[in-house]
Order: C-alpha cells, then structure tokens, then sequence
C-alpha cells in the first residue's frame, strides 16, 4: 500500500476507536492468524463484586472480612477492589490499615494488619507460606470454581481462615466479537491467571474453546512465544500490568483503552472503548487498507 493509504487506514482507525501507534502496524495487524485473549478486564468487565465469605470452623466472619478487607484496601486488583469494598458495607464501619503490604503477582497479596501476617490469593500463595489446606475451605474453593466464579483463600497466624467468593460479568460485547474472530479466520485462545474451572465457564459462555489457564503473569510472555513457536502469527489483547509483557511479545498487542497505562505503553494498538469487537475491526481495516480481502 501506498504511504497515503496507510494514513488514510490508521486515519478511519481512530474514527472507529482503534488508536495505531503507526502506519507500520498494519502489516502485522493484517497477517495475525490467532488471538490471546486475557480474561479479567478484557472479555470480561473486570468489576467483580464480593458475594460470598465463608470463615473456617472457629474464624469469626467479621473477623475474616476486617483482616481481608484492610489488607486487599492497599492493592488496585479488581478482586481486592471487590473484597475491600464488600467488607466495608457489610461491617458498616472503615477498615483499619494494613501496616505493611506486598503484591505476589498473580498469586494474591501479604502483610500486617492489627499485628497479624494475613495473606489472600490462589492456595499456591498459601503453599509458599507453608499453610496447610483447610478441607472445607479447599471444597469451598473447588464448588465456587465449578460456578464460574473466582475464589480466593484468606491465611492469617499460619493457619487458612476462609474463603471469600466473587463474580465477575462477562461483557455483552464479547460473544459477538468471538464470532466475528472465527469469520475472520482467526483462533481464539483464552489466557489466565485465573482457576480453570473459572476460565472453562467464562471460555464456554463466549464461544472460545482452547483455554490456557493458571498462568503467572511472567509466562503469559512466554506461551505467546510458544504459541509464535508453532508458526501462528499472534495477536494478544490484554489490559492489565500483568499483561504488559505478552502485549510486547506479540506480532499485535492491543491494549484496553480502560486498562492501566502500562498495557497501553506496550501495545501497538489502543481500543479506546475497551470493546472486544473492535479487534476485528482493527483486524478488518488492516486486511482492507493493505488490499487483501480475506
Ligand atoms: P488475570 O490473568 O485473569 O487478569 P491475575 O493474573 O491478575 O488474573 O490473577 C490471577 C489470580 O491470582 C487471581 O484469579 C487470584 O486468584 C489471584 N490474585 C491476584 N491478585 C490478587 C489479590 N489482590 N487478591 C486476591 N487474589 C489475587
Ligand atoms: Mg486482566
């Protein structure tokens, strides 16, 4: 294509919500055979609401709510958001602060609050605290999973203490973007952090049917890699830190618009609406601007 027509494409692309770092990117966006999609925040909306705390035998559940609450007050996570928010409406009063705070990406959170070491995550957070699995919370977890709905264990003093439950919505958009993936003859491919019984559930309501799921941020790189490995020119779509990496190994990243700075720092194209379907119109206009029609 001539220099005209690739401004006049990233031109139309900007009408239609889709930012282009630069004209360059077409070719790499006309050529994608399959895309990654990250699953909280980017086919689903990200907000989750706290429905369920369910303490061990013995655990006081405002307890576990004020100790979970405060810690998960100091991260940004969209389940932390859920947990902080749920427990201050339901003990009507604010939450003390954690007196010291670290992140395990992809695994949970850590830190002090009223003096006690309390941890909230997947139970591999708990495994590398050497915290021995409670058998209720562990079928707590595992019923919550096969729900579709995301489960994290809550530790304090070196023992679990509960399990805290939330939901996350699929976005309306996004089935129909799935569909219009498979027109275009593109694989999708679901990439998560998440449990896989979650991603199974959230997979099968969208139309994806190959789910890689219980992936730590720092790999989610690394299976793009992989998934170039067999020959597959790849898009990867992403909103979070954590996808920062996989967003930059791609042939294409494409970045929420609603998504952190640091996925919209590496990714070549921004979908200003944070809608799922304007993937395949990035996808499309390329495939047009550059003159093969597939
Ligand atoms: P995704 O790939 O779906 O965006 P993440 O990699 O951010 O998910 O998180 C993966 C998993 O790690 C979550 O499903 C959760 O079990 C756990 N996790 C991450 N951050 C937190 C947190 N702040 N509180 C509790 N659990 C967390
Ligand atoms: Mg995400």
């Amino acid at each position: 294509a001539t220099p005209t027509a690739l401004l006049v494409g990233t031109g139309r692309g900007a009408q239609l919500g889709i930012l282009i770092k630069g004209p360059e990117v077409l070719e790499s966006t006309r050529r994608v055979d399959t895309v990654v999609l990250d699953k909280t925040g980017t086919v689903t909306t990200g907000r989750m609401t706290l429905l369920e705390a369910i303490p061990a035998p013995g655990v006081e559940r405002t307890e576990l709510l004020r100790l979970a609450g405060a810690l998960e007050d100091a991260s940004e996570h969209p389940i932390a958001q859920a947990i902080a928010k749920g427990a201050v409406e339901e003990l009507g009063t604010s939450l003390p602060e954690a007196e010291s705070f670290r992140n395990s990406e992809g695994k949970g959170v850590s830190g002090i609050v009223e003096g006690r070491t309390v941890l909230v995550g997947r139970p591999s957070l708990l495994e590398d605290w050497s915290i021995a699995a409670v058998p209720a919370l562990q079928a707590a977890l595992e019923d919550a999973g096969s729900r579709g709905r995301t489960a994290v264990l809550v530790a304090w003093d070196g023992a679990a203490r509960g399990v805290l439950v939330v939901a996350d919505t699929v976005k309306p958009t996004s089935a129909e973007a799935i569909r219009q993936f498979r027109a275009l003859g593109l694989t999708p491919i679901l990439l998560t952090g998440d449990n896989s019984a979650v991603a199974e559930q959230i997979a099968a309501e969208v139309g994806i049917d190959r789910v890689i799921a219980e992936v730590l941020p720092h790999d989610k790189a690394e299976l793009v890699s992989g998934l170039q490995a067999e020959g597959r020119v790849v898009a990867m779509v992403g909103d979070g830190v954590n996808d920062a990496a996989a967003l930059a190994q791609a042939d294409l990243g494409l970045a929420m618009g609603t998504g952190t700075d640091a996925a919209i720092e590496a990714a070549d194209i921004t979908l200003v609406r944070g809608d799922l379907r304007s993937a395949a119109d990035a996808i499309r206009l390329a495939r047009r601007t550059l003159g093969t029609i597939k």
